[in-house]
């Protein structure tokens, strides 16, 4: 059934009310346990112009976090993936992150994020840097919204935001691809940003993110590559004391509504494994070491 949003947000709205009193439960049964989940939220583009579905206009970006920091502890990814690897975890602790890189983000979306003190990750797809080519997705609904340049890169890192990989040319990584192509699209992306960002570069973000668009060939050139953790956007909590080499995570852009339903425990959410199934074992030794000068939002 494919119902206007606004519809969806007040069933879902009503829905969370409805399961209020086990959602409290929930929350008071794993504080008190240690054993809280985190949440990671995507986002693509925050712009006033352009609206899509990966794309928030600032007013609703700006309620997002005033809610979060209401109801929860915002996180980095390194903080987040501390508490997986030491299995406790008190808070409902949520990670932002942003894929593709966008250069309307830079206008209000990191500033405000800045100036909020609130840690963030920026996951960036290299050839659009380099080219000033627009996203394929966007030319696909005919639209081309600018990327970000190298500076845009250089100095979001230098204010604080942990800068992330999502690939060369955003390629879906479940087609067949060359040795010469995954190099291209992984071990490079690394290399790159790390010049450009002056910051050791952990996390690597598949394109797409779902189970179909992730294999254990493209995973093990992320290890191989050097980098800590892969993070996914297939939806899924991060438990406390479970796999710190892929993070989970949950898209942010829909609205309100479904962001506060992920955030509040929804205890059909809580059971639901992650679908993204790989050898641990060909991942990075546990715990890798964290470089002290990761810089800090
Ligand atoms: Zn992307």
């Amino acid at each position: 059934m494919n119902l206007p949003p606004f519809t969806k947000e007040l069933l879902l709205t009503a829905y969370r009310w409805s399961t209020r009193q086990r959602r409290l439960e929930l929350a008071r049964e794993f504080q008190m346990k240690g054993t809280y989940p985190a949440t990671i939220l995507f986002y693509h583009r925050v712009a006033d112009v352009g609206q899509n579905s990966w794309t928030i206009n600032q007013e609703n970006f700006k309620r997002h976090l005033d809610w979060i920091e209401k109801n929860s502890k915002f996180a980095s990814l390194e903080d987040i993936r501390k508490s997986q690897m030491n299995g406790h975890r008190t808070v409902p602790m949520v990670g932002i992150t942003f894929d593709d890189g966008y250069k309307e983000n830079c206008d209000f979306a990191i500033p405000h994020l800045i100036e909020r003190r609130i840690p963030c990750t920026y996951f960036v797809s290299t050839h659009f840097v380099e080219t000033g080519d627009p996203f394929p997705h966007d030319l696909a609904i005919g639209q081309s919204s600018p990327p970000n340049s190298k500076s845009d890169i250089a100095q979001m890192a230098a204010e604080g935001i942990t800068i992330g990989a999502h690939s060369h040319t955003h390629p879906d990584f479940g087609q067949e691809m060359s040795d010469h192509q995954l190099r291209t699209e992984i071990h490079d992306v690394r290399k790159k940003l790390q010049d450009w960002s002056q910051q050791p570069v952990l996390y690597f973000a598949f394109p797409f993110g779902l189970a179909k668009n992730i294999t254990q060939r493209a995973i093990d050139f992320v290890f191989d590559a050097g980098f800590e953790c892969f993070v996914s956007a297939a939806g899924g909590h991060n438990w406390p004391g479970f796999d710190a080499n892929h993070l989970q995570r949950v898209h942010g852009d829909p609205g309100m509504a479904a962001v506060a339903n992920w955030l509040t425990l929804d205890p059909r959410k809580l059971s639901s494994k992650s679908k993204i199934i790989y050898d641990r074992e060909k991942g990075p030794s546990c715990p890798p070491s964290y470089p002290s000068s990761l810089p800090k939002a």
